[in-house]
């Protein structure tokens, strides 16, 4: 149970310390972007406080990096109550969630990262305690077994997952909150990257941070990396402000192209279009060509690359677009 971190009042203070940490925005205000998902859960958490009552269970899907984690720490925060966290694959056995839930605060939040990776008996127990906040378990074996009932207090259950659907349909209905994240708006990068590179100390230039944010996937983690590796180039080649022409050659020796396609995303892209003509092909025949496993391509490379019309999903496997053709033919 490595993963599990208990982020109180006081230790905030400690973690705040982590650069990690101080790039997290700590309030909805600071928040940039999903204004659709902030407008809703705002006025949520303030019912929920009115009625000094626990929020009601919230689950957030979308690709990693965008924010997902952020988010519930912001809701915490917000409710003015302590989160605990952990992920799917940490919960092991039925101890565990009964520990965990056991030592929330009254109206305290368990957040969940990867909730889809839980075992499917730990998240048969989490029905009821999401519904009427108990657990019954089952303590010993064969003569001696008996049932117990645990009450549990109050709480929130924040699920994070990158695909909703590989849910099952008893766990989902549970969550009376269900928000879909977005990829990220270059305008909306490029506040982060500015916030950010105002917390890293960082001199940046709006043109420059233009240039991160369009080559960013859409991905507050993914502009957040670039922005170090550009910041490095900055004071290494040149006087260390962050302006345009500086963040493009630091972003072309890093391999990102214009359209902010990364390497694997460029492969993908050559492969269907080179050795399969442009497709369709199927998932597992992308997996064996390109090296990822093919979670790893529905989770986090072709859910970018559908939205931003390179490659189109048919009954009959994958497609590339003439966008896609274009645009790998244009660097060859
Ligand atoms: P996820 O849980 O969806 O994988 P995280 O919450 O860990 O994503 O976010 C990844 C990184 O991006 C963090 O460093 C976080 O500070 C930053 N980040 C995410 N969303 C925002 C946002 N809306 N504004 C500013 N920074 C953000």
């Amino acid at each position: 149970m490595d993963e599990e971190r208990m982020i109180s009042g006081e230790n905030l203070d400690e973690l705040e310390h982590t650069e990690e940490m101080s790039l997290r925005p700590q309030t909805l205000e600071q928040y940039i972007g999903q204004d659709k998902i902030k407008k809703e859960l705002s006025i949520y958490i303030e019912a929920a406080q009115n009625r000094q009552e626990a929020l009601d269970h919230v689950l957030l899907y979308g690709p990693p990096g965008l924010g997902k984690t952020t988010m519930a720490m912001v809701i915490a925060n917000e409710m003015g109550t302590s989160i605990r966290t952990t992920s799917g694959p940490a919960i092991e056995k039925a101890g565990d969630i009964v520990a965990l839930l056991n030592d929330l605060e009254p109206g305290g939040i368990l957040f969940i990262d990867e909730i889809h990776r839980l075992p499917r008996f730990v998240e048969e127990m989490l029905y009821s305690a999401m519904e009427d906040y108990f657990i019954d378990i089952i303590i010993g074996e064969g003569d001696t077994a008996r049932p117990v009932h645990f009450p549990l207090p109050p709480f929130t259950l924040i699920g994070a997952t990158t695909r909703a659907g590989i849910l099952s349909a008893p766990l989902r209905d549970r969550f009376g909150i269900v928000s879909h994240m977005e990829y990220y708006s270059i305008e909306s990068l490029s506040d982060i990257v500015k916030r950010s590179g105002r917390v890293l100390n960082a001199s940046i230039e709006s043109q420059g941070a233009i240039e991160i944010a369009r080559r960013s996937r859409g991905t507050p983690r993914v502009a957040n990396r670039l922005l170090k590796r550009v910041r490095d180039y900055a004071e290494v080649r040149a006087d260390g402000i962050i302006e345009g022409a500086i963040a493009t050659k630091a972003l072309n020796m890093l391999n990102v192209d214009k359209e902010g396609l990364d390497s694997v995303d460029q492969r993908m892209l050559e492969v269907m279009i080179k050795q399969y003509n442009g497709g369709p092909v199927g998932l597992n025949t992308l997996s064996a060509n390109i090296g990822e496993d093919m979670g790893t391509i529905e989770d986090m490379i072709e859910p970018y690359l559908i939205q931003e019309g390179f490659i189109q999903r048919t009954p009959r496997g994958r497609v590339a677009t003439e966008k896609a053709f274009d645009h790998i033919n244009s660097q060859f």
